[in-house]
């Protein structure tokens, strides 16, 4: 029989688990089980609709045999199957293979980075290899008429072939290793005891039977036959305890076995940083076991990613990710929902279920709401955490359908801010807003030294007022979103009339403005194509120049639609250049102008648009005649 080779990332993949890279390696017996349980799931949901079957809930059943004087163990189950197509392709190749980090993974030679990322799938049918150099898997499908027998003895590939099997189901046949030279030790995997502790500490919560054989030892009771005193037999026993941790009541169970059914479960070397659990009784009853992830999912910025929650209806999985159950903006959000009030005869569509997982997804996102506020309130490093992973995806969540929801996720955000805490929510800031302020100040820039450098950001500061500081590209479009929280609105520092002014400073300013309206005009026009305005600033304190914008989008927002454009402007700006009437600047621009040295006056025109230029960070349109320009003037 033709020998078939693995595809080339199996290979590498194979290659790991053979050299155990991972120190665990008690953790295959979990992944089998876990296949095992997965393909009854499934035969379980079919037999829903299918009489011809002839198997009812409590027929299903994951064996673990152990046969010590062949070193194998057996982990067989009536679950679906697999066909001879299903053998090879899911295991000759890495059913994960397809997805791009992956890929990007297989390409590199970090095997340590390439573990990560199988971490995060789960490691899966290879790990079988860890604890066995020779694996048979028999197994027949649903519906087909024969057996299949796959077999391999590690890298050198795989033979398939037809075999017998009574029944559908599957058996992994696993030829344990000797012990190593180097200490590993692989004998235990053959003892009743190791196995069926294992079995209770990783799957004790699959929801069908783990049956073994366990050995006892009972006293003799025909002594007279010469035998000893005790006397062992064997029985089986069901491993597990069969109860879905979800099911089980809330202070039963400890924090530490819900971190770890969450790290199986759901792929993630860390624990979440909540647990909520729900138990809702009424026109709808339903259990929910739900987590909120410390940090995001690999893909979970990216298309591939999908939201949902596992829905089980009395004790039948129906769905793996049911996307009706949580809302877009809490798609990170992992965990299970059981409510027996979804029937599921129908199909897996469930759309006439949809005002039931609407009343459920309702209930949850209050429930996770609730969390997440509770959180930033008691403990605010937790929230950190939880913002750095996730503010994205709420920042994006505001924006998105024209603002629907932002005036859910509103107290959920938090900005940096020129008050001492460093990090505020709007609640807070307004909480504590000084009594003569009427709006909240914000200032977006790249980071936090440059923005609460600005020009404009002086007269704000010396009000004592606070500014929300937007180093996020998203902040922007999210306060235009707002618009306003707690009845005030928002303003940015780039405003005109951020802050008030007096009658007297109201009118001398306008007698400046009437008194420099040639000039201004002057300079409009040499700056032509380049700014929009020219004006009298009343935005500035000490320095002498800015640049500030007309109209909705601001200076930040071009910045960043050109970084999204891989630099080319998508739309920009009217920008405005503004100069500070109490400036050496202004006077010296007026004295040339009223003298008629228009040369220098041009010169020095260029020479603030520059300046301009550069403390908005926008880049000179020619650095080295702008460098010229400062020379001459230097003469
Ligand atoms: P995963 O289970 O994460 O998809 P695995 O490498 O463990 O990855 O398994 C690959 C695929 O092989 C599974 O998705 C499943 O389709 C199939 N498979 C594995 N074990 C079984 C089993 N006991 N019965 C039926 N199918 C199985």
């Amino acid at each position: 029989m033709a020998k078939k080779q693995f595809k080339t990332e199996s290979k590498r993949i194979l290659d790991l688990m053979i050299n155990s890279i991972y120190t665990n390696k008690d953790i295959f017996l979990r992944e089998l089980i876990s296949n095992a349980s997965d393909a009854i799931d499934k035969l379980a949901f079919i037999s829903l609709t299918d009489d011809s079957l002839g198997l009812s809930r409590s027929d299903f059943e994951i064996r673990v045999d152990i046969d010590k004087e062949n070193r194998i163990l057996t982990i067989s189950d009536n679950g679906i199957g697999m066909d001879r197509s299903e053998l090879e392709s899911n295991l000759g190749t890495i059913a994960k293979s397809g997805t791009k980090q992956f890929k990007d993974e297989l390409e590199k030679d970090d095997d340590q980075k390439l573990l990560d990322v199988i971490g995060q799938f789960g490691v899966g049918f290879y790990s079988a290899f860890m604890v066995s150099d020779h694996v048979i898997v028999i197994s027949k499908k649903y519906n087909e008429e024969h057996a299949n027998q796959w077999e391999s003895f590690g890298n050198d590939g795989y033979t398939i072939k037809e075999a017998e099997r009574d029944s559908v189901g599957t058996d992994v046949i696993l030829h344990i290793r000797s012990n190593s030279e180097e200490g590993d030790e692989f004998d235990k995997y053959l003892e009743d005891y190791t196995i069926s502790s294992l079995i209770r500490k990783y799957s004790d919560y699959i929801r069908y039977p783990i049956k073994m054989m366990m050995e006892h030892s009972r006293k003799n009771e025909n002594k007279e036959d010469g035998g000893d005193e005790w006397e062992t037999y064997l029985e089986e026993e069901t491993v597990n305890s069969m109860v879905p941790i979800w099911q089980r009541n809330k202070k039963d169970v400890d924090q530490e076995e819900y971190d770890e059914f969450y790290k199986n479960k759901f792929f993630d070397f860390e624990k979440p940083i909540a647990t909520v659990t729900v138990n809702a009784e009424g026109l709808i009853s339903y259990k929910a076991l739900l987590f909120i992830p410390g940090r995001a999912p690999y893909d979970y910025y990216t298309r591939e990613y999908e939201k949902g929650l596992q829905l089980y209806s009395n004790g039948v999985m129906i769905m793996e990710k049911c996307a009706d159950l949580i809302p877009d903006y809490y798609s990170f959000v992992k965990g299970v929902v059981d409510t027996p009030d979804v029937s599921l005869n129908i199909s897996r569509e469930m759309l006439q279920h949809t005002r039931q997982l609407t009343t459920i997804r309702n209930n949850i996102e209050k429930r996770i709401t609730n969390e997440l506020q509770r959180i930033q309130e008691e403990d605010r490093e937790t929230y950190k955490k939880f913002w750095d992973a996730f503010a994205t995806q709420i920042k994006y969540s505001i924006v998105d359908n024209y603002g629907a929801n932002k005036d859910k996720l509103a107290d959920l955000l938090m900005f940096a801010t020129t008050h001492e805490s460093g990090f505020a929510t709007l609640k807070e800031y307004t909480d504590r807003m000084k009594d003569d302020q009427k709006y909240i100040y914000y200032a977006a820039g790249e980071n936090f030294d440059r923005i609460t450098k600005l020009p404009q950001v002086e007269r704000i500061m010396d009000k004592e007022y606070e500014i929300l500081v937007l180093t996020d590209e998203v902040d922007e479009f999210v306060i235009k979103m707002l618009d306003q929280f707690n009845e005030h609105s928002f303003k940015s520092v780039d405003d005109e009339d951020a802050i008030e002014t007096t009658e007297d400073e109201k009118e001398k300013f306008e007698k400046t403005v009437s008194e420099s309206e040639d000039l201004m005009k002057y300079i409009k026009n040499k700056l032509e194509g380049k700014v929009s305005d020219v004006r009298v600033s009343k935005i500035l304190r000490s320095h002498s120049v800015c640049l500030t914008s007309e109209g909705p989008v601001s200076i930040e927002m071009e910045k960043y639609m050109a970084k999204r454009n891989s630099g080319v402007p998508g739309f920009s700006t009217e920008k405005v250049l503004e100069i500070n009437p109490d400036s050496d600047v202004f006077s010296a621009l007026s004295e040339r102008f009223a003298n008629e040295e228009y040369d220098l006056l041009d010169k020095y025109i260029e020479l603030l648009y520059g300046q301009a230029l550069l403390i908005a960070e926008l880049p000179l349109e020619d650095p080295s005649a702008y460098s010229d320009l400062i020379c001459s003037l230097m003469k």
